[in-house]
């Protein structure tokens, strides 16, 4: 089955405290389809403008992305800036130019509007209603979303989680967003908003998996020694983790056995992005690689029974 994503596709200008890139692939689209890819057919909703390289292109186009939700439009590409500091976990923005964001109308394809599976990945609330609005019937509806929306467009937010199965945040946005310091009620406050499932994303610590049957399943991160770029590590973790779903899923609900195998695979895709920059590293990863780190993932959390 196939995934339909919708989010940023930007060209990036990073600074981390050894190297500095300018004019990277990335956005929040893009490391979600190209990991969601691995795993299922993907259909992309997104703009850029007419000065996007044509390579970015044709990466995209290699793989089973369909493009034909993708607007090329007169104007410049969605242009963000980041820069981390020596942990390389905390990020500042230093600038982000909308340039074709700021009239983005995201209409689907017709094609696309029975995909089963649905990635809002991060872009403004609204726009992510506007997609939701288009598709007929979706099984499982993921929304993933930043900080900037709970300060801006916190309404509209609300309403959203509302409307889907399944909330991807980190750790900040879940206090930020529920005024609970402690993550477990946070969880409890977000999954009373109305989706089933929620992952707290908590960086180099792993994830908290929620159920709101009562459901847990924390999954800690894949421990790396070097990190070069944590841009994209969430959207590659939400696409890996609905690409998994799309493929693994039968007719019935999703449940949340099935959320646990996606949380992995997310977790060890995203291991993977944070390698290199932009998606440099995502790109080239293949399946024997990916389930060599699930093994060694399973295996460092594995504990007998008392
Ligand atoms: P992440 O590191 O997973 O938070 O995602 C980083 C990506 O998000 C970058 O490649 C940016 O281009 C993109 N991004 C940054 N700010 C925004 C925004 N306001 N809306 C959509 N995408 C954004």
């Amino acid at each position: 089955m196939s995934v339909l994503i919708v989010g940023s596709i930007a060209l990036d200008d990073i600074k981390t405290p050894v190297e500095e890139h300018p004019n990277l692939l990335g956005g929040s689209a893009s490391y979600g389809a190209v990991a969601a890819s691995y795993f299922s057919p993907v259909n992309l909703v997104g703009i850029v403008g007419e000065d996007f390289p044509k390579e970015h292109i044709e990466l995209l186009r290699g793989r089973r992305i369909d493009l034909e939700g993708l607007q090329i439009v007169p104007g410049k590409t969605f242009r963000w800036s980041g820069e981390y500091l020596w942990d390389m976990n905390t990020r500042e923005t230093r600038s982000v130019a909308l340039n074709v964001f700021e009239h983005f109308t995201p209409t689907l394809p017709a094609s696309y509007k029975a995909t089963p599976f649905i990635l809002l990945a991060n872009i403004a609330p609204d726009l992510q209603h506007h997609v939701l609005d288009q598709v007929a019937k979706p099984r499982f509806v993921i929304a993933d979303t930043m900080d900037l929306w709970i300060n801006i467009a916190k309404d509209s937010l609300l309403r959203l989680i509302g409307r889907v199965d399944m909330l991807i945040l980190n750790d900040g946005e879940a206090r930020q967003l529920t005024g609970e310091t402690n993550l477990v009620k946070a969880a409890k406050a977000i999954l009373a908003l109305g989706p089933k499932y929620v992952a707290i994303k908590k960086g180099e610590h792993g994830c908290l998996l929620f159920g709101a049957q009562g459901d847990f399943f924390s999954c800690p991160a894949f421990p790396l020694e070097d990190i070069h770029d944590p841009t994209g590590a969430g959207d590659t973790f939400a696409g890996g983790l609905a690409g998994v779903l799309a493929r693994e899923s039968d007719d019935g609900p999703v449940g949340f056995e099935a959320l646990r195998r996606a949380v992995v695979f997310g977790t060890v895709l995203a291991s993977f992005n944070v390698e290199a920059f932009s998606l440099e590293r995502l790109k080239t990863v293949d399946a024997a690689q990916i389930e060599e780190r699930i093994l060694l993932l399973q295996r460092m959390s594995r504990f007998e029974a008392i």
